[in-house]
């Protein structure tokens, strides 16, 4: 039978899976099977040649126990309802995990934002927030930028929906440009998380970090940081490094600015001079000491786990790997630093961010690293003893401790 790639049925499997290990309460199980409200959208916009294009938006909030929801939005041409739906259900876990008062959301536009000017894509996201305006606010849904949406989205969602409800908002949406009320440290702050997390993975490893080689899959913010920290932070050498067109390698270690500035100059990191090009397979597939899947779904499949060479996996991208993907890196003995837990230092500082904008005083950056590394290490260390504790693998580790956590507080309001 083909391995099923549905998001949203992952999301469930996964639950499952770790429902049955922890004894989950029936009750519980099957209010945390579904989001709580879906709301689909039909959007309007003028487009630059004077013609009216509609499009599709999605935004789902799948728990609010613990606090307003909260998740990213994403411009993505291949998105559906059922990638909202699994990431929403994943922001549930991701807050739960690092024990922020938020709950989980998601939100997404069919579109391809490549294709699409300034202008028009400010358009579309007004329309997107005069839409959706009654779904979210500061203490009911936060949203946040995620896969091709920028500061800059946000600051005009932002700015739309302050002028829905004629007050200051800020607290309405996370990852706003600093002028507006952003965060210090929100930048790089998906990557930044990733990297106090991969230091507790490699210590129960035993893996030397400034001697380590390492791939990143994808040249987005989280693929883009995660090249520059590993470095900074532990002095590790990036030999390969993709965008969708593909990838290069070099055994010396790449030259973050040289990559960038050819990326801009030509659209793609290939081609760079001294590289050799590979395909985003082949990359995967590398023997380096640590990978990072800093892209989009479905990455790490039945087909290729058990090629990967990687002693630790850091999953900066959301849902990267397959639950029989999973079973095989587990038996192998990869280590395997799920999604909701690698990739949540973005969330935790823009809960970080939702709180100073609330209080209406700010931190230094310094006050924002240190609260995250408390935040990540402590999460990274509760997860691998978990983990070990049930004799499960991290992800089933993660989802036990955030269960736990959401199914207590459902728990306390009395709805089981
Ligand atoms: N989009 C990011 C994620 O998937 C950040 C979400 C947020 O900051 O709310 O975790």
């Amino acid at each position: 039978m083909a391995e099923d790639l549905d998001s949203f049925d992952i999301a469930v499997q996964q639950l499952e899976k770790a429902a049955k290990v922890m004894n989950l309460d029936k009750e519980a199980l099957e209010i945390l099977r579904a989001p709580q409200q879906i709301l689909e959208v039909s959007l309007p916009v003028r487009m630059d040649n004077g013609k009216v294009k509609t499009f599709r938006g999605f935004r789902v909030h799948y728990n609010n126990a613990r606090g307003p929801v909260k998740g990213g939005i994403r411009f993505h041409p291949e998105e559906t309802l059922s990638t909202v739906k699994a990431l929403s259900a994943w922001m549930t876990w991701k807050t739960a995990v690092v024990d922020i008062p938020m709950g989980g959301a998601k939100g997404g536009i069919i579109c391809n934002p490549k294709e699409m000017s300034p202008s028009e894509l400010e358009r579309l996201s007004r329309a997107y927030v005069r839409a959706i305006a009654d779904f979210i606010g500061p203490e009911i849904d936060v949203p946040a930028p995620d896969v091709y949406t920028t500061p800059q989205i946000m600051a005009w969602m932002m700015d739309e929906y302050e002028t829905i409800v004629r007050r200051s908002a800020p607290g309405v949406i996370t990852g706003k440009p600093l002028t507006l009320g952003g965060s210090q440290g929100r930048g790089d702050a998906t990557a930044k998380g990733g990297m106090y997390v991969l230091k507790v993975g490699a210590k129960k490893k035993g893996i030397d970090l400034s001697k380590a080689t390492v791939a990143v899959q994808g040249f987005g913010n989280a693929g883009q940081f995660a090249m520059t920290l590993v470095k900074e932070h532990f002095g590790s050498k990036v030999v390969a490094i993709s965008d969708t067109k593909g990838g290069i390698y070099s055994e010396k270690g790449l030259d973050f600015d040289a990559v960038l500035k050819h990326k801009q100059k030509t659209g793609t990191v290939q081609g760079l001079e001294g590289t050799k090009n590979i395909t985003n397979e082949e990359l995967l597939e590398l023997g380096v000491d640590v990978l990072i899947p800093a892209a989009i779904e479905n990455q790490i499949t039945s087909k290729n786990a058990d090629k990967i060479k990687a002693k630790i996996i850091l999953e900066l991208a959301n849902g990267p790997t397959t639950p029989e993907a999973d079973e095989i890196l587990f038996k192998r003995g990869v280590l395997d630093l799920p999604d909701f837990l690698a990739n949540a230092g973005g969330v935790t500082t823009s809960y970080f961010e939702w709180v100073q904008n609330i209080g209406g005083y700010y931190w230094t950056r310094e006050e924002v690293y240190e609260k995250l590394d408390k935040k990540m290490t402590t999460a990274a260390e509760d997860v691998l003893a978990t983990a070990d504790k049930y004799k499960v693998n991290p992800r089933t580790g993660a989802y036990i401790i955030s269960v736990k956590r959401v199914a207590d507080a459902m728990k306390a309001r009395g709805w089981y």
